[in-house]
């Protein structure tokens, strides 16, 4: 048997033996994980900091936090979310108990991606854990630091048999998914999700799939540019780019578009000073293959800020390109990096077809002082989640669920919605051996005459 096999036939009889069972259980290993966090600040920070050019302040605000939330929630919810939930009668129940009976899954697998290698991992493990299950981690390689780092810490402070982390690339995630698993959760590309479900497939395993996509943002004339442009910089140029709810591109009218471009420079000098190459809150691109990628989607553009680079330490400056041909390269696929692409509507009609026309995004981003703008967006569009007049902070809230649609993903995650994810939600009714007269009617022989009503 093969040492993949092995490790997850040692989480399956882990988590048969039983002992996720009990909620204080369960609660022990996620104020394990906590501690873990607390202990090791240093060590996430500068795991974070080789991979992807984080400081302690960006490390903590962009990925730990989320974390140490998400464990104070399920620790507080979890008695609550965990109670059997009752549930309206039929008239032919009436004497019989109904309820709903959260059950864990099993063994799930959760797979990250390297953009946020540490929340991505851990933060689905939060939920995972919280409903029992036994949890397969398999972080990516790509951000290797992070992956070495989980793989240390993790056996260090909680179950070692029923948290395992596996390491390595994309010939080790093909062995995990040979494996049969009670649920998949994969964060990462549309292609590599498609792999991953056809895997899945193959032992009718339910999957949530976390994935990306261009995200719009739309900026009506009737707007605070100020403010939308401060906010706007903030979460497209936040670890480079490299975000999956970053506003892909900008939508606006020809009117508005060069004080746009001015109060994003305003922004970005503020943020990150005359050269973000020295700033230590601007993140670097996390290989060279992405670094190739990115630079070729400023290639023909028309660049009104930044639009150079540095190869050696996979630099590129916060770039802003004004009148995109929605035909170009720059907008067929995710930018995933610091280029921003303004494109012209010319109405919040022509914007709303123009998202139409595309596949689904994970985010969608409207920036208005008009009420009816904002609801028409979300009456006449669809995406994972949406914010209005902000951008990214709707996936920090816990009671909101974090997930896309379509090409974007499926299924949801983060607070209560984590707890059910990785739930089964077990249909219950109980019934006395009395009143057998009641059931009468429901034995054969049938009446000969149907009643008729
Ligand atoms: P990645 O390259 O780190 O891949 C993610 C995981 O898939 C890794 O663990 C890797 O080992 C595995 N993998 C890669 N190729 C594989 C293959 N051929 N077969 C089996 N496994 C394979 O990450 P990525 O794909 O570059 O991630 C970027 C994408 O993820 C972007 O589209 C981004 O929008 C999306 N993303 C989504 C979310 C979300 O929460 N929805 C969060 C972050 C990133």
């Amino acid at each position: 048997m093969s040492k993949i096999s092995n490790i997850v036939n040692r989480a399956r009889e882990a988590f048969n033996s039983g002992k996720t069972r009990p909620l204080q259980f369960r609660i022990q290993q996620l104020e394990a994980l906590q501690r873990m966090i607390t202990e090791n600040q240093l060590a996430i920070t500068a795991a974070l900091t080789a991979d992807l050019h984080k400081n302690e302040w960006t490390a903590y605000y962009e990925e730990v936090v989320h974390v140490v939330e998400e464990i104070e929630t399920m620790v507080k919810k979890l008695p609550e979310w965990a109670e059997d939930e009752l549930v309206e009668k039929t008239p032919q129940t009436q004497h019989d108990e109904l309820f709903i009976h959260s059950e864990p899954l099993g063994v799930v697998l959760v797979i990250g991606a390297w953009n946020y290698p540490f929340n991505l991992i851990v933060q689905p493990m939060v939920g995972a854990i919280a409903a029992g299950n036994a949890v397969v981690l398999k972080p990516s390689e790509v951000s290797e630091n992070t992956a070495d780092l989980l793989a240390t810490l993790i056996p260090q402070y909680l179950d070692k048999d029923l948290y395992p982390v596996i390491k390595g690339g994309v010939p080790e995630t093909t062995e995990v998914l040979a494996e049969r698993f009670d649920h998949i959760m994969y964060t990462g590309s549309t292609a590599v999700g498609k792999i991953v479900m056809t895997a899945a497939a193959q032992n009718l395993t339910p999957v949530t799939l976390e994935l990306g996509g261009k995200s719009p943002c739309y900026v009506d004339k009737d707007c605070d540019l100020d403010v939308a442009c401060r906010r706007i910089a903030w979460g497209k140029f936040m670890n480079s780019g490299q975000t999956c709810v970053a506003p892909d591109y900008i939508l606006c009218d020809p009117s508005i578009q060069n004080q746009i471009v001015e109060k994003l420079k305003k922004s970005l000098k503020d943020f990150y000073g005359e050269n973000a190459k020295l700033s230590r809150d601007y993140g670097r691109i996390i290989n060279d293959r992405h670094f190739q990628r990115v630079i070729g989607l400023i290639e023909g553009q028309k660049v009104a800020h930044g639009g150079t680079w540095d190869a050696a330490s996979r630099y590129i400056a916060p770039t802003i390109l004004v009148d995109v041909d929605p035909q170009s390269t720059v907008m067929q696929e995710e930018i995933f990096g610091p280029v921003l692409p303004i494109v012209s509507v010319r109405s919040l009609d022509e914007a709303i077809k123009f998202i139409n026309q595309r596949e689904k995004p994970l985010a969608l981003y409207v920036f208005s002082n008009n009420e009816k703008v904002i609801k028409k967006m979300i009456a006449e569009t669809s995406s994972g989640g949406m914010a209005a007049n902000d951008v990214i902070t709707h996936i920090t809230v816990s009671t909101l669920p974090f997930g896309g649609v379509g090409k974007s993903g499926l299924g949801s995650y983060h607070g209560k919605r984590s707890f059910e994810a990785f739930s089964h939600r077990r249909s219950c009714l109980l019934r006395s051996l009395g009143n057998e007269e009641a059931n009468k009617a429901r034995y054969p022989p049938s009446p000969a005459k149907m009643p008729r009503h």
